[in-house]
């Protein structure tokens, strides 16, 4: 029998818990064909959320958890998931049923077909704000058009991974992760399939617009160094427009013979030259940053407690 393995990542979420493990255990009890493995990541939550997972793993034994030191955030709760999964496929999915599970057969069908990644594409987002859905949208035009990697549209963090993908996920180990990009990175055979999202059943959203913002630039930056590039486009007409301006200065000195009354056009370009060299420094620091996090070579996450057992950090 394949034995399948549901990561869900798990922060705060005991409002939520009990709806989802209902929804999980019907969808169980339909699929027969399959073993099942309940694999939560606790990241640091702090309300019952550890306690109640216990609870059911009490009276279930599908259900394993790993849980985090601290909180450490959905990207790494992922790839801990990855780690700690038995199965031969995993479905990664939220703990707040914005994944509706009714989607799991489906995805283990095309699995069966020989489908390595079968991923959910949003038809619509109900309960997001309008600038919330309009800011993903160009975020992910934006992404597109700076790689050449295809970048599924639409697409979260739901999805069925084969093994294969899930070993492959497991050899990228940066820190600042965008899972997004890793997904298309990693390629293999990829099947879309369409659902309504659904908005959250309790809880909030532990998402807020300056994380979206840090998560949209780690995308960009982990994904391509293409805005490094942005230097080479800004200074070519740059030093076009400066070597034109110089001659022009030069030759109406020369034909006129007029000093020229340049304190305006000095600021205006220590201005403009200065507004350059602040970007460029930004853009060359979020490099710097990424190569700094990465050359501490820290493990990704620390374990608290895996099934019970607790983690020793030992080599
Ligand atoms: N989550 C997590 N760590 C965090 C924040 C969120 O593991 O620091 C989990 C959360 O419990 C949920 C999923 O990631 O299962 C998605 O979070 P949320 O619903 O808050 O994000 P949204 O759906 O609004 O993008
Ligand atoms: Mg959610």
């Amino acid at each position: 029998m394949k034995k399948v393995t549901i990561i869900i990542p798990a922060y705060n979420e005991q409002e939520s818990l009990p709806f989802l493990y209902e929804r999980l255990e019907n969808l169980m009890k339909e699929i027969k064909q399959y073993e099942f493995e309940i694999l939560f990541v606790n990241d640091g939550s702090k309300d019952k959320t550890l306690e109640l997972i216990k609870q059911y793993r009490k009276e279930d034994k599908r259900i394993s958890y790993v849980d985090f030191s601290r909180n450490f955030g959905k990207e790494i709760a992922m790839i801990a998931g990855l780690d700690y999964a038995t199965g031969d496929c995993v479905i990664l999915m939220d703990a707040d049923l914005q994944d509706p599970p009714e989607l799991i057969p489906e995805m283990l069908k095309y699995w069966e077909e020989g489908y390595d990644d079968v991923y959910a594409q949003r038809k619509s987002r109900k309960g997001e704000t309008f600038l919330k859905k309009f800011t993903s949208k160009l975020y992910y035009r934006i992404l597109q058009t700076l790689t050449n990697v295809e970048i599924q549209k639409d697409t979260g963090d739901f999805r069925l991974l084969d093994r294969r993908c899930v070993n492959a996920l497991k050899k990228l180990r940066e820190s600042q992760r965008c899972s997004k990009s890793m997904f298309s990175w990693i390629g293999y055979k990829k099947k879309a399939i369409l659902y309504d999202r659904d908005p959250r059943v309790a809880g909030r959203t532990k998402w807020n617009y300056m994380k979206l913002v840090n998560l949209a630039i780690d995308g960009i930056t982990s994904f391509t160094t293409s805005p490094l590039r942005i230097s080479t486009y800004i200074a070519i007409p740059t030093f076009i427009a400066l070597f034109v301006y110089f001659i022009y200065v030069i030759a109406k000195c020369c034909i006129t013979g007029i000093i020229i009354q340049a304190y305006q056009a000095i600021i205006l370009l220590i201005l403009f030259f200065s507004g350059i060299q602040i970007l460029l420094f930004g853009i060359v620091g979020e490099y710097l940053g990424r190569i700094f996090n990465e050359t501490k070579n820290r493990p990704l996450y620390l374990v608290n407690e895996y099934n019970e057992k607790k983690e020793m950090n030992e080599l």
